[in-house]
């Protein structure tokens, strides 16, 4: 099969859909990878990486799109992009299409086939797609909040690991899931003190054994919330109600309650935010203060280290792409019903129960 992988053109993104090492496999599996001039400059892999383990490396976009039976990318396409789609040909990538009727509708018009990475599901009911972004931000999320606690980004001047004789930072991690425990293992590694609220006590016990209670868990109930949040050096948002706006666990007068300096990461920002105060931010611009308390609310946070979250994505999506370069997207959806999950967009219908909802399409 012919696997295309253009250069990335959303604004920001520097990540690409595959890596030379995702290549080199395609290409032991009998397949030819066409990649964009420059697509892996973003992420310190150059054109002549991607040649030495057999692609071939072309100049513009267009001659990718028009090459490729398999088109392999990160972000949604843009409209440039879409125009260059067409009937039999698929797209795997990041679609997010329940809130975006323009690209549900141009796809749909384009006949192309788009699979997209964050409706594919596993044996779990997870989303194996999603989950390496969430480990990238949950582990992110203490790196900059450890920032932020220093006196010249706004904070209260804590060390969240302390040193011998003085105590260490209070790190409060509302949910548990990836990007909570992913957050509370860096936390816990800088010696910092940490508690990890959820709503689900089977989540809690997991959390315990994981971590040998060098974590502490607490059941996120309004007193125990209450009562972590006002004592936190550096709270961390990472609730999740899949399908929902986050829930709304921390009010704004239980911001101002918190000591002045100290700071929220609301990773949960992308679905709204988990507490009252959190607006989004960009890595631009990334902080703002409120009620004396720093705020850091970055949208796409792994687009920061997007050499890692490149790799890391690619370790979950590669054994996906392979299964379409073997077996044809019919083979592959067929065999496997965690892949077809991904299956948004076929010949001009949306094919995806959620999407066709949200877009008021027939299914
Ligand atoms: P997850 O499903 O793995 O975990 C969510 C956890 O929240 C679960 O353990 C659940 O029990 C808990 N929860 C739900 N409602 C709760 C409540 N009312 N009180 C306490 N706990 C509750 O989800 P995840 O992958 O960890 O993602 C968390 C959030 O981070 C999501 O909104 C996700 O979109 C977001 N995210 C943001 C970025 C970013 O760049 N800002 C990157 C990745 C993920």
């Amino acid at each position: 099969m012919r696997i295309g992988v253009p250069k990335e053109i959303k604004s920001h993104e520097y990540r690409v859909g595959l890596t030379p090492g995702s290549v080199r496999e395609l290409v032991h599996h009998g397949h030819q990878v066409i990649v964009e001039r420059s697509a892996g400059d973003g992420i310190g892999c150059s054109d002549a990486a991607y040649r030495a383990v057999g692609a071939q490396v072309v100049d513009s976009a267009a001659e990718v799109f028009a090459t490729a039976d398999l088109v392999v990318k990160v972000k949604e396409p843009q409209p440039a992009e879409i125009a260059r789609l067409r009937e039999g040909q698929v797209l795997f990538t990041y679609l997010h299409l329940a809130p975006d009727a323009d690209q549900t509708k141009a796809l749909v018009e384009s006949g192309v086939t788009a699979i997209a990475y964050e409706t594919v599901t596993d044996s779990f009911g997870r989303l194996p797609l999603l989950a390496p972004m969430s480990e990238v931000a949950g582990r992110m999320a203490v790196q900059v909040g450890a920032h932020c606690l220093e006196k010249e980004q706004g904070g209260i001047g804590v060390l969240l690991g302390g040193v011998p004789g003085v105590a260490p930072g209070n790190v409060v991690v509302l949910g548990g899931g990836v990007v909570g425990t992913n957050a509370a293992r860096m936390a816990a590694g800088l010696g910092a003190r940490v508690v990890v609220l959820d709503k689900s006590l089977p989540r809690l016990a997991q959390i315990d054994e994981m971590f040998g209670g060098r974590v502490q868990t607490a059941y996120a109930n309004l007193n125990a919330l209450e009562q972590h949040v006002l004592d936190a050096d550096l709270l961390i948002g990472a609730v999740l109600v899949p399908g929902a706006a986050a829930p709304r666990l921390v009010s704004r007068s239980q911001v101002a309650g918190m000591r002045n300096g100290s700071v929220v990461v609301d990773v949960a920002i992308d679905q709204g935010g988990c507490i009252e105060t959190a607006r989004p931010t960009t890595h631009a611009q990334p902080t703002y203060v409120e009620e004396g308390v720093v705020h850091y609310c970055v949208t796409n946070m792994p687009g920061a280290v997007a050499r890692t979250s490149a790799f890391a994505l690619n370790n979950a999506t590669l054994p996906f792409v392979l299964a379409l370069a073997d077996k044809g997207w019919v083979g592959a959806v067929s065999e496997d019903p965690h892949l077809r999950a991904g299956l948004n967009v076929h010949r001009g219908q949306v094919t995806h129960a959620a999407v066709a909802r949200d877009r008021g399409f027939q299914y």
